[in-house]
């Protein structure tokens, strides 16, 4: 059986493969306007149109001095005018002259210095300035030339590469891009995702549960919210029954459909577990079952070839049926090979944080797999990390599951753990 560490370490290789087979300079773009474009992945470099600032910017409240003025401490100075954001100060200055200036307005061509207002004797005067006359301010500390000014182009040059292709856009980058009047972008299309759902006691929601041996189909709306940041399109093939032709038919139709095909139940070895055989048949199983619990009876597969149009490759990850299973396999394996897919470079790629917690209990575990406990963490006042295991770790407990705020991860050697000791928790993102 393979560990978790080299099933994650054999998709991420697939998955750079069918990249290098699938060049993005060969995947299909879309145009997609600033605001619906986070977290899908730039198809084009972004070059700034202008310069960050535009011009020489004050960076305080206060007073912007002529080139040649006396700044040392008790020197008066006489304010001609004023500059305030959106509306430059329009006259000329010299030696001795300066004007009253905000944050973010342009400090005066012949300026070179901005002092903030706290260093001059501005709030002893305030009240009795008169705005329409020049009047004098005198500088409460010795001031230093070129101070206080953000200088045109600082930041960004007008054509310089911001951004990136490849680059996965979060709320920062977009606005970077509204900064630089960027109002649309050019992204990779969607991957489309299917998502099979197998088993014959599975009811969708809203439909009634019509006998004691039905239950809800619960693991597609979960894989479906905890995809929904990926920039993919989810193409549900709703619940499949437990027969041959079905399952087949199914497969075959999401292979026709999809570039990624996730599906849950079916791929352990019951006498109604058909999945494996149409995958089998259809494609291949990379690999089957991972030393983890929950979620051994994890599939990797492929399906193309002879079995797709046009050579078409569809990736598989099957999950096994319980819905604890769903959630840990959706965020070890299948979460971070779709990011890959989609074309996001690799060091934008979200992350797992994962953090060292000291356990509040022991832990019983036997070596052998690794372990995705359920447990909940907090900070503690130096900082650092408690967490505490709740009770009954089956793997059909979804109540204890949405009570969890983390996964507490055993490795698959360890073999136990005494109170107090250091362990390793991967926090929910939703959390945060
Ligand atoms: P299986 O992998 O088919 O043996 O299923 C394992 C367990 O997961 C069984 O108790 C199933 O009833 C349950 N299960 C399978 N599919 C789903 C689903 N889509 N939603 C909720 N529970 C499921
Ligand atoms: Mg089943």
């Amino acid at each position: 059986m393979i560990s978790v560490q080299d099933l994650k370490s054999a998709i991420t290789e697939r998955c750079q493969q069918y990249l290098a087979e699938h060049p993005l300079n060969q995947r299909a773009t879309q145009t997609l306007p600033l605001l619906q474009a986070k977290n899908h992945i730039l198809a084009q470099d972004i070059t700034a149109s202008f310069d960050i600032p535009r011009q020489n910017l004050s960076a305080m409240d206060g007073y912007a001095f002529a080139k040649g003025s006396e700044l040392a401490e008790h020197t008066a100075l006489t304010i001609v005018g004023e500059s305030v954001a959106g509306k430059a100060f329009d006259g000329t200055l010299q030696a001795g002259q300066g004007v009253r200036i905000f944050t973010g307005a342009i400090v005066p061509s012949d300026c070179d210095t901005v002092v903030m207002q706290e260093n001059t004797n501005f709030n002893d005067i305030k009240d009795s300035i008169d705005k329409t006359q020049f009047y004098a301010i005198t500088l409460t500390k010795t001031a230093t030339v070129s101070s206080n000014i953000r200088y045109q182009g600082e930041e960004v040059q007008t054509g310089e590469t911001v951004l990136t292709i490849g680059k996965r856009l979060n709320p920062t980058d977009i606005s970077l891009l509204a900064n630089l009047g960027v109002a649309q972008v050019s992204v990779f299309s969607p991957l489309t995702v299917g998502i099979i759902a197998t088993g014959d006691e599975l009811v969708q929601l809203g439909e009634p549960l019509q006998h004691l041996a039905q239950i809800y189909n619960s693991n597609t709306p979960t894989l479906k919210t905890l995809l929904k940041d990926l920039p993919i399109i989810i193409k549900d093939y709703g619940i499949v029954p437990d027969s041959l032709d079905a399952t087949r038919q199914t497969v075959k139709n999401a292979i026709a459909d999809c570039d990624v095909i996730i599906s849950s139940a079916g791929v352990s070895v019951g006498d109604y577990d058909f999945l494996t055989t149409v995958i089998d048949d259809l494609g291949k199983i990379n690999h089957y079952k991972v030393a983890m619990k929950p979620g051994k009876p994890f599939v990797f597969g492929e399906f193309g070839g002879e079995f797709a149009e046009d050579n078409k490759q569809v990736l598989y990850f099957g999950l096994p049926g319980n819905p604890l299973s769903t959630v840990v396999g959706c965020l070890q394996f299948i979460k971070p090979a779709l990011w890959r897919l989609s074309g996001v470079v690799e060091n934008d790629i979200p992350m797992q944080l994962r953090l060292s917690a000291n356990t509040t209990h022991d832990i019983k575990k036997q070596a052998g797999r690794q372990d995705y406990q359920r447990a909940s963490f907090v900070q503690n006042e130096d900082g650092s990390f408690s967490v505490t295991p709740l009770s009954a770790q089956d793997s059909h407990r979804v109540k204890q599951l949405s009570q969890a705020n983390c996964l507490l991860v055993l490795p698959k050697d360890n073999a136990g753990v005494k109170v107090g000791e250091s362990v390793i928790i991967e926090p929910f993102a939703w959390n945060f």
